[in-house]
This record gives structure tokens, C-alpha cells and sequence, in this order.
């Protein structure tokens, strides 16, 4: 395991770090978050403005294709900028998902035309998409997915779309969508997928934001009603969405598995300096020391884990099970420790929002509010689990009753 940058790794984040002190601002504290009381169109707008000024500079899409604009870069090289852009103040990236995974399957599948016309908008904070997967019936095991689209039949060329997607993160704010429909329930069920791009403004498109614990509105249900949809518009063949969807979902990890924020301890360090207990300071306190080892240590075990994993890709391999165990302990570490330990060094004041604290509370309550998503989002820990141990442990798979029967029997 290489802890060290290589000298092109170090020649990379040296021109990363240039380049962010001239177009940012360097975070004075490393809990300190971007656009404190801004309204979420003001932070969007902020976004696509960072995205289109980190394109211009050719960090936009480090790993896409010099091709498409992007830098034709290595893995390695997108962690390093993201380390080093940890440590200033910038927008929160609400193109993870558009760069990361939906314009990259583009690539792949897509026609010469939807490329030249869509690639440079989103590359560029133009254009932002989102990812129409998961359902209210169908978010571990997409197979079972019921929205359907079918042929016009009024001779026009395209598909009516019908059903509801849930969890659809900044579909509200999104001028497009990818979406994975059931075309065809006589085959089994990774057979009968045909997966189309959509703007969503088209009539029909509904799409209701989700409140969620935190006050925010990160995803939406999104409805269907009689959508008509061009066939220009499908991407791949008819039946292969599952396979458009996997390249989605392969580039997912490196997509929205982010970098943790540097150096959390020393933000729980500072806490319980200054916090009293006892009539003195909460790091005079045995205990409390105890709980602040025990985050240093997941913490730093976690780091360890993510740097074996990035060696791995550094060195042009594919990671093996560390990515999967981070991603797995990567929620309790960060998003339970500290801000159970932070809400502890308050008492009865633990129990107030930022508004009361001031806004040097946001990252801990956006921690406390984001752990249970952590757990989910791009596999939950059981599906995690599950892989780890038929993958890793070589565990027997579950078993599979639905393989090889059609998607209409599957139905209870
Ligand atoms: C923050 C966030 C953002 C998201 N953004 C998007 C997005 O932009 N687009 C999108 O399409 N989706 C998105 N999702 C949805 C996400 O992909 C799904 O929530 C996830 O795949 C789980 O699906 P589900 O919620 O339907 O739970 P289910 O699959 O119904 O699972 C329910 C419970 O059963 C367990 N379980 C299910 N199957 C098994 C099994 N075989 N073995 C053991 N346990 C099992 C699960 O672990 C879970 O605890 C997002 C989710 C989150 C949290």
C-alpha cells in the first residue's frame, strides 16, 4: 500500500491546490461548510457555476475521455483533486450523479447526436440530470420495476411512459432524467428494461420533493401520467436498459463515494476542549477521551481501507473487498461517532438545532440527519454485506427463484 503520491500524483495535486487558491477560498476550520443560510436555488446556482468553471480548467470530469472534454484521467487523480478540494470553501457538487454516472453511459449508449447535444451542458453546469431507478417496489432488486413504457400506438413514433419513481436525488432542479422503464413483463425480469432520457419538464412529469428529518429536500417522488417519450430519445436497445443501468451503477462508486471530510477528529478534539464537564474541560474527562480515541481510530481505520483501495485503482487494478468494507463502515464511523459525541458535550443543549447553536453546528447535524442515507444509497448495508460475502468469503449465494421466470409471474 502506497501512502505517498507518486511523483506525477504529487506534480497533479500540486497543480490541483494552484489552481483552487486562485478560484477559491481556503476553509479556516475543516468543519466549516459551503453557502451557511442560502436557499437551495441560491446553492444550485452556485454549483453550476463551480461545475462550469472547474470544466473550463479541465477538472470538471477528471476520468472522462479527452473526447468528451473531459482530462482522460485516472481515478487516482479525481480522489486527489477531491482531497485537496476538501479543504476550501466551495458548492456542494449536485452533479455527482450527471457527470458521474448518467453522462457516462451516455457514452456508451447513446446515438453520435444525443452525445454532441448533451455531453457539453452537463460537462459544463448547463444542464443538470438525474437518475429515474429506484421505485416504491424496487430499489435493492431493480428487476422488479413497474414502470411501464409502451409503443404509441396513434402512429406517432415514441412510448407512453406510466408508473412512479422515488428517491430521485435533485430530480426537482433537473432540466433531464434517465429513466428505466418495463417495456416487455413476458421475459424475465432483467430482459424486458428499456431505458429512455427525459427532460422534465415534459407534460405528465410530476415530480414532489421529498421532506426529509433535516428541514432539506434532497430527492423527490417523480410520477408518470401517459408521458410521451420520441423513440429518438430511447438509450440502447429496446430490452437492454439493465445493461445501459450497469454502467451507470459501475461508475456509482467512485461517483458519489466521497472522500471523508479531512480530519474530523480534530473537530471533536476542539469540541471537548472547550465544552465543559465537571467543572472542567470534557478532554480532562477519562471517558470522554476514550470515545475520542475510539473515532481516531475508526477513523483512521477507514482511511487505511480507502487508501488500500485507491493504491489498487492507482495501480490500474480493480479494488478488491476495501471499497466494499468502507462503504459499509463508512456510515457509523464519521456519521455516528462524532455527532453522537458532539450532541453528548452539549447535555441538554444536545438536543438543538443550528438555528439555536449557530451555524458551527450544521456539519454535525448534517451528519446526525445523513447517516441513515449513507447506509442506503448505493446499496444498502445488507445488499453490501451480501456481495462481500459471496464475493470475498466465498460464502454461498442466496437463493434465486426468480431466475429465467418472466416478470408477469414474478407478480404476486
Ligand atoms: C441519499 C439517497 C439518494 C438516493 N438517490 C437515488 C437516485 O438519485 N435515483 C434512484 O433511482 N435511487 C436513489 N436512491 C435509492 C437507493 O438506490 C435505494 O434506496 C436503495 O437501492 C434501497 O432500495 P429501497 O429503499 O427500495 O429498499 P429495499 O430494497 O426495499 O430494502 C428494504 C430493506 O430490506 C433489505 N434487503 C433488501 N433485499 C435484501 C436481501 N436480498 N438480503 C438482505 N436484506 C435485503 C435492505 O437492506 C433494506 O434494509 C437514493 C437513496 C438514498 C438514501
Amino acid at each position: 500500500m502506497d501512502f505517498n503520491d507518486s511523483p506525477e500524483e504529487a506534480t497533479f495535486r500540486a497543480e490541483c491546490r494552484a489552481w483552487l487558491e486562485l478560484n477559491a477560498k481556503r476553509k479556516a476550520r475543516a468543519d466549516q461548510t459551503f453557502g451557511q443560510g442560502q436557499s437551495p436555488e441560491q446553492l444550485v446556482a452556485a454549483s453550476r457555476e463551480w461545475q462550469g468553471r472547474k470544466a473550463a480548467a479541465g477538472y470538471g470530469a477528471i476520468t472522462w475521455p479527452e473526447a468528451f472534454g473531459g482530462r482522460g484521467g485516472t481515478p487516482m487523480q479525481e480522489v486527489i483533486y477531491r482531497e485537496e478540494e476538501g479543504h476550501f470553501e466551495v458548492p456542494p457538487n449536485m452533479f455527482a450523479v450527471s457527470i458521474g454516472m448518467v453522462i457516462p453511459s451516455l457514452f456508451v449508449h447513446a446515438s453520435d447526436e444525443v452525445r454532441a447535444r448533451h455531453v457539453g451542458p452537463a460537462l459544463h453546469g448547463e444542464e443538470l440530470w438525474c437518475q429515474l431507478l429506484s421505485e416504491p417496489g424496487a430499489g435493492s432488486d431493480l428487476g422488479m420495476l413497474r414502470t411501464r413504457a409502451e409503443r404509441c400506438t396513434d402512429g406517432r413514433d415514441g412510448w407512453i411512459l406510466n408508473g412512479q419513481k422515488v428517491w430521485t436525488t435533485y430530480g426537482q432542479f433537473s432540466q433531464f432524467g434517465m429513466v428505466l422503464t418495463r417495456t416487455n413483463p413476458n421475459v424475465p425480469k432483467f430482459e424486458g428494461m428499456t431505458s429512455f432520457f427525459v427532460a422534465m419538464d415534459t407534460p405528465g412529469i410530476e415530480v414532489c420533493p421529498i421532506r426529509q428529518a433535516s428541514g432539506e429536500s434532497e430527492f423527490n417522488e417523480v410520477f408518470f401520467n401517459d408521458v410521451f417519450v420520441p423513440d429518438s430519445q430511447r438509450v440502447g436497445a429496446e430490452g437492454a436498459g439493465w445493461k445501459v443501468t450497469l454502467t451507470a451503477l459501475m461508475n456509482e462508486r467512485l461517483a458519489i463515494g466521497g472522500v471523508m471530510p479531512p480530519d474530523l477528529w480534530r473537530t471533536a478534539a476542539e469540541m471537548m476542549r472547550v465544552a465543559p464537564l465537571n467543572g472542567g474541560s470534557a478532554m480532562a474527562d477519562g471517558r470522554m477521551r476514550e470515545r475520542l480515541a475510539e473515532l481516531y481510530m475508526n477513523a483512521h481505520g477507514l482511511w487505511l481501507l480507502q487508501a488500500r483501495g485507491l493504491t489498487a485503482l492507482g495501480k490500474g487494478r480493480e479494488p478488491g473487498p476495501e471499497l466494499s468494507i468502507s462503504k459499509i463502515t463508512s456510515a457509523p464511523v464519521p456519521c455516528r461517532i462524532l455527532p453522537h459525541l458532539a450532541i453528548d458535550l452539549q447535555a441538554e443543549r444536545g438536543v438543538l438545532a443550528a438555528q439555536e447553536h449557530g451555524d458551527d453546528w450544521r456539519l454535525i447535524e448534517s451528519l446526525w440527519f445523513g447517516a441513515a442515507g449513507m447506509r442506503i444509497a448505493g446499496g444498502t448495508d445488507e445488499i453490501v454485506k451480501n456481495s462481500v460475502g459471496e464475493r470475498v468469503l466465498g460464502l454461498p449465494p442466496e437463493p434465486r427463484t426468480d431466475k429465467g421466470v418472466p416478470f408477469n409471474q414474478l407478480l404476486s
